[in-house]
């Protein structure tokens, strides 16, 4: 079979066990049609060597670049420009590997390193030319390594997870005629050297993604790219990381936070007025708040596909106000209306004609209400790709408390930016490790996660960053009988653990003690889910060990109390547990009994009674968390259904 391409590169061991060591060695690499070879070679006698492995191109799904390692050793470093080139780097620039690109295929996942980018393009393409009909081609891949038994973009632990990035278009990528049996071979073009290479294909047209800025965003550092609220961006590279990479319209390109912008094909996210996941007692809540009359939101119904106007009004018979809730109707011909029948053909076209006619409506829209313009949300970490916080940046302005780990304290960054600082005592934490996977949780984001922002960890004691979050701690709050919380406040606080549990569960990412200690509440009210994972990188075994004083029994299903089992199902237990403390304002679950009692009581089939303030409905929700099968237990994206179909009802 002929040779497209030969190279020597280096390849990375495929870590089949997440304990095995990896190492980097130098092959020959070998395409042919049919495999993607590589061999032992002789450097003495310019030969090759005996054959170490080959991939079937037939079974390659996927085939892209990966994002380099954060401190890679020299031999995979980029040479710098303006290095001094003497005789012994000559040899280095050689010896140089610092492009690595991926080979995705049924049994595994190669890394093959590359001493230019030109190699690693040009191989890219004929690999991708080469597999253009095979059947299983993928559409997402992972842009990051693999690495101890997870991808370092998105922490997925499953080696064969879906992607998380889009895959680049490709010419003939996805053609009709899909059937590999159709495909003509590449006609294979030897060349002199160790380089031989067929006629490149044409590179195929990528359309770019437009979207528009909901935020302004002023850039932490210099890779990113400013945002102007309101205005167009071109995506350039886009995945389901924190950051993408943009351009404006005056070509200017940089990384953005992807939470801050919103697809131009939404018109309606563009709009002051539209609350996408508001629920009716969070629109409620805020149109009491402002007090305007004629205030109005418009947000997702609870019926999907449907949307809801929330209009206040004042009137001489309620001097407090009155808010209606009106769902925007469509007719046959799919235009909507709202109580009277004046057809529009937009959402928005709709509302201009009620800001200017009641028609119907308890009051004209007046005034948009909006929680969106408030506060823009936390970006993950202190700009593109900085994890590392100079604790020069650093202003300490009060403590907030004391946990495992030590002293918190609130401070700014930069004197701006409001951040909680835990500051970590020595001989409390495994540091190394906690280091390593700080990276990945940075890219963990969501607006129900309290954001890690970074670390400090150059100098001792080390420090995790995070968001600030104004209410502290949701034990306490729930304690606090002054803030007389509403049912309807309840269960808004259970949804918003339970939006951060199923993104937690998406991402294959454990949290291990999740308990109302360890949610915290900010300035507006709304909860976070805080501190997940860290409970691994503590040394205490008092915390560590099931039977330890400070390990939390009372949250832990019989699996993690017999045999230390955590899954995603034990995490699910918990959560039915914070519920009910929720709904208790705070009680200490099994408050009568120890520890041990505790455990006694769960593993014969005992479980929480239901609280005076839980209906029946959120009791079922709760008590379905503690089927002592784990896989009779719903999975949080079930329970999040579960608790939205509750909101509109339980207010
Ligand atoms: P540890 O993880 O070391 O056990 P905690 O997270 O329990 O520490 O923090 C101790 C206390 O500090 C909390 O109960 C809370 O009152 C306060 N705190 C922690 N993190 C924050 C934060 N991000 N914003 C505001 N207060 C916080």
């Amino acid at each position: 079979m002929a040779t497209i391409l030969e190279s020597i590169f280096l390849k990375r061991s495929q870590q089949k066990k997440k304990t095995s060591p990896l190492n980097f060695k130098k092959r020959l690499f070998i395409l042919t049609e049919n495999k993607l070879s590589y061999y032992e070679y002789d450097f003495d006698r310019g030969r090759r060597g005996s054959k170490k492995g080959s991939v079937d191109t037939e079974k390659i799904t996927c085939v892209e670049t990966v994002i380099p390692e954060e401190n890679p050793p020299p031999e995979r470093q980029v040479q710098r420009k303006g290095d001094g080139v003497n005789e012994t780097e000559q040899i280095s620039i050689i010896e140089r590997f610092p492009y690595p690109f991926q080979v995705v295929y049924d049994e595994g996942l190669l890394y093959v390193f590359t001493p230019t980018e030109e190699l690693r393009q040009r191989w890219i393409h004929q690999l991708k030319g080469v597999i253009r009909y095979n059947n299983d081609l993928v559409q997402k891949y992972h842009p990051c390594f693999w690495m101890d038994g997870q991808y370092l973009c998105c922490a997925q632990t499953a080696k064969y997870a879906m992607g998380c990035k889009l895959a680049r278009a490709s010419g003939g990528l996805r053609s009709g005629r899909s059937h590999r049996n159709t495909k003509k071979p590449l006609p294979a073009t030897p060349t002199d050297g160790q380089v031989k290479m067929s006629k490149p294909l044409p590179p195929a047209p990528i359309e770019l993604k437009k979207v528009v800025a909901l935020y302004d965003y002023t850039p932490l550092n210099v890779k990113d790219l400013p945002l102007r609220k309101g205005e167009e961006y071109l995506i350039l590279e886009e995945s389901n990381l924190p950051w993408w990479r943009a351009q404006d319209k005056d070509g200017r390109q940089g990384y953005i936070p992807s939470n801050y912008i919103t697809e131009t094909r939404d018109p309606l996210e563009m709009h002051e007025w539209y609350s996408k996941n508001m629920t009716r007692s969070q629109a409620e809540q805020l149109l009491k708040e402002e007090s305007k009359e004629g205030g109005f939101i418009v947000r997702d119904s609870s019926k999907a596909g449907k949307y809801t106007v929330s209009v206040f009004a004042k009137s001489a018979m309620e001097p407090q106000g009155l808010i209606r809730h009106y769902v925007v109707c469509q007719s046959a011909q799919n235009q909507y209306y709202l109580a009277e029948k004046h057809l529009h053909d937009s959402i928005p076209e709709l509302i201009m004609y009620h800001q200017h006619n009641a028609a119907g409506l308890i009051s004209r829209l007046k005034y948009p209400v909006s929680s969106r313009s408030k506060s823009a949300p936390s970006t993950a970490g202190l700009g593109y790709g900085s994890w590392e916080i100079d604790p020069k940046d650093l202003t300490f302005l009060k403590e907030l408390g004391n946990g495992q780990f030590g002293v918190v304290k609130y401070g700014k960054w930069r004197g701006q930016y409001e951040v909680a600082v835990k500051m970590i005592k020595e001989g409390c934490m495994s540091e190394d490790e906690f280091i390593d996977e700080a990276k990945v949780m940075m890219n963990l984001s969501h607006e129900k996660l309290v954001q890690l922002y970074g670390v400090s960890t150059k100098e001792r004691p080390i420090f995790i960053i995070t968001e600030y979050m104004a209410n502290g701690c949701l034990l306490n709050f729930l304690r606090e009988t002054r803030r007389r919380l509403l049912p309807s406040e309840l269960l808004e606080i259970c949804k918003d653990v339970c939006e951060a549990m199923e993104y937690l569960e998406s991402k294959q990412f454990l949290h291990r003690d999740l308990a109302a200690r360890n949610c915290l509440v900010n300035e507006s009210g709304t909860v976070k889910v805080s501190d997940f994972g860290l409970s691994r990188y503590v040394l205490d075994d008092e915390y560590t060990s099931s039977v330890g004083s400070k390990f939390p029994v009372r949250w832990s299903p019989p699996e993690v109390l017999l045999y230390s089992k955590f899954s995603s199902k034990s995490d699910v237990w918990a959560f039915g547990v914070l519920i009910w403390e929720v709904y208790t304002l705070g009680k200490m679950p099994y408050e009568r009994f120890n520890n041990s009692d505790t455990a006694d009581h769960v593993t014969k089939g005992l479980r929480l009674y239901r609280p005076q303030l839980a209906s029946e409905r959120v009791y079922a929700i709760m008590h379905s968390c503690w089927h002592e099968k784990p896989d009779e237990r719903p999975a949080f994206k079930i329970l999040l259904s579960n608790i939205l179909d509750l909101t509109d009802e339980e207010s």
